[in-house]
């Protein structure tokens, strides 16, 4: 009967809604995330009269970098950048070690240098491509007042819980000469979309309009690999870098959308799952974005810091990323890797380590 139809009808409708509902949870179960698009999409938000000078530069940068590229211009400067971890913390696990800072600045240059210890999980094909981006770290040793320092601040706040450009007002260094990194308990998802976000950078183009946001806010047990991070390898840092040096995700934050660089394939959208024993991993998702100079035969480069893969399956930049990362250094931030920045914030070559009096690290904290 008609009845009998409808009720198996609707039986097997509430069955696949059933089923519908908890595939729908465990996709919408907490992924791990970066919030830096969600940061500077909320900046032009609330400013819609900088956009269009934004993407000016933003699309100025990309045609010099494709010029350059074009003309075989090659920058291959080695550059240090001056980096200064301001800790907010309320005295609990979030106020790390120097420690767990310091190991988070040794995987930080071992990843740029390609000196990381699973560079061999790169696939050959694209190892041929991954490189040394040629861009060094180093804690400052003098702070803006000229002052001795570890290159580490430490403030008491409550606003480490659910952080986001809040604890740059509290304490920030000038932009223009250091890299400022803030350490937090957690931070506040912008787009609550129930993701738990590890970290967030600003891009270079924004550095001229909105200097007070310029730097990258990551959760402390995402910083570094020991301690209170000691689950991790240290990789959220070198991702959101990535970002404060121009480079975008590697999905191009679209459906096989393009990030600007030539030499990694187009990918399709985030990977959270791949890892080394599924290479090559969605073959064909995407067809090859013009100019590129990889082939999408191999598939994704989800090894890449710009994806959205675990810590210990991701192992390389490739050279073009590198590139476009000095690139960024000399356009946007040239005051911060000049010879003279260098000297006066204590990261020179030639710099004579003193070793700061600790009390005045203690009368600072409490002053
Ligand atoms: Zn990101
Ligand atoms: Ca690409």
């Amino acid at each position: 009967s008609h009845d009998m139809i409808f009720n198996t009808l609707s039986m097997k409708n509430l069955i696949l809604s059933i089923l519908f509902f908890i595939v729908g949870i465990s996709s919408i179960s907490a992924q791990n995330w970066c919030g830096t698009v969600a940061h500077q999409e909320s900046l032009i938000e609330n400013q819609p009269e900088k956009a269009a000078a934004l993407q000016e530069r933003i699309e100025q940068f990309n045609r010099l970098q494709k010029e350059n590229l074009a003309n075989g211009i090659k920058n291959n400067d080695h550059y240090i950048v001056p980096v200064v971890f301001h800790v907010i913390h309320e005295g609990g696990s979030e106020n790390i070690s120097f420690d767990q800072i310091n190991d988070q600045m040794r995987i930080l240059n071992e990843d740029f240098a390609r000196l990381n210890p699973d560079t061999t999980n790169t696939p050959a094909i694209f190892a041929q491509n991954a490189g040394d981006t040629n861009i060094e770290f180093r804690l400052a040793k003098i702070d803006p007042d000229g002052n001795c320092t570890q290159g580490v601040t430490r403030t008491f706040s409550n606003l480490t819980n659910g952080a986001r450009n809040n604890v740059k007002e509290l304490i920030q260094w000038n932009p223009s000469r250091y890299m400022n990194v803030w350490v937090v308990k957690s931070i506040e998802n912008f787009s609550e979309d129930g993701n738990i976000v590890l970290g967030f950078a600003q891009f270079p183009n924004q550095l001229s309009s909105d200097p007070e946001t310029d730097g990258i806010v990551i959760r402390h047990n995402y910083c570094g690999s020991i301690e209170s991070a000691s689950s991790n390898y240290g990789r959220t840092l070198t991702h959101e870098v990535g970002h404060w040096l121009n480079l975008r995700h590697i999905w191009g934050d679209a459906d096989c959308g393009d990030d600007n660089i030539d030499d990694t394939p187009t990918g399709q959208e985030p990977n959270y799952n791949a890892c080394t024993g599924n290479f090559p991993y969605n073959v064909g998702g995407c067809s090859a974005s013009s100019g590129q100079t990889i082939t999408q035969s191999y598939g994704e480069m989800f090894m890449n810091y710009m994806d959205y893969s675990e810590d210990y399956c991701m192992n390389m930049f490739s050279l073009g990323q590198g590139s476009r990362m000095r690139s960024a250094l000399s356009q946007y931030r040239n005051t911060l890797i000049s010879e003279s920045n260098l000297v006066a914030t204590g990261t020179n070559d030639n710099y004579i380590i003193v070793e700061c009096a600790p009390i005045t690290e203690f009368e600072a904290d409490y002053a």
